[in-house]
């Protein structure tokens, strides 16, 4: 009676055990093809957006389009003077003109794009207009604004280290 009670028993667990390693097998088998669904979805989704700049680029280009189609190039041109009115503002915040040969920030004070060297046309009333913002402002920590918004390089000489750092934080910015 007993004996055959603890027959069971190690049969069940031996049975359990399998059952255990073939779900388990299951489980990795799903995952696996879930892993080749979602790898699948992104390329779409890459084509996709390829898809829509080949339009946009011709839309951009004169040519003649479904009204469907010009309706959407049309609001993605104005979502992107919208974000370079933001970057505009941005720079303004941080004392920077936008160089308007290759669209890199440069400080206020350079009078030259440390990117492509070209001359920097001159903003007097930005310059006045800073002028008037009391230094408590600035120093003040308990602003909204973060401290390292307000980084300031005292003198602006186009130095190997004033371009990396440049480049960095351009970096950082997309990231
Ligand atoms: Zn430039």
């Amino acid at each position: 009676m007993l004996q055959e009670l603890l027959e069971n028993v190690g049969k069940n667990i031996s049975e359990t055990a399998e059952t255990l390693g073939k779900r388990t097998e299951r489980v990795v088998e799903i995952q696996k093809l879930k892993n080749q669904i979602r790898t699948a979805n992104r390329e779409i989704a890459q084509n996709y957006e390829e898809l829509g700049e080949m339009l946009y680029r011709k839309y951009q280009t004169g040519e003649t389009m479904d009204p469907q189609i010009t309706a959407i190039c049309e609001d993605i041109t104005e979502l992107k003077a919208e974000i370079a009115s933001y970057k505009d503002e941005i720079s303004k915040y941080r004392g920077e003109s936008v160089c308007p040969e290759c669209g890199a920030a440069v400080p206020d004070e350079a009078a030259f794009c440390m990117k492509c060297g070209t001359r920097m046309p001159v903003r007097e009333a930005d310059f006045d207009e800073e002028d008037a913002v009391p230094d408590e402002v600035a120093g003040d920590g308990e602003d909204m604004v973060s401290e390292a918004d307000f980084v300031e390089e005292p003198e602006v000489t186009v130095t190997a280290d004033a371009k990396e750092a440049a480049e960095t934080e351009k970096t950082t910015e997309e990231a």
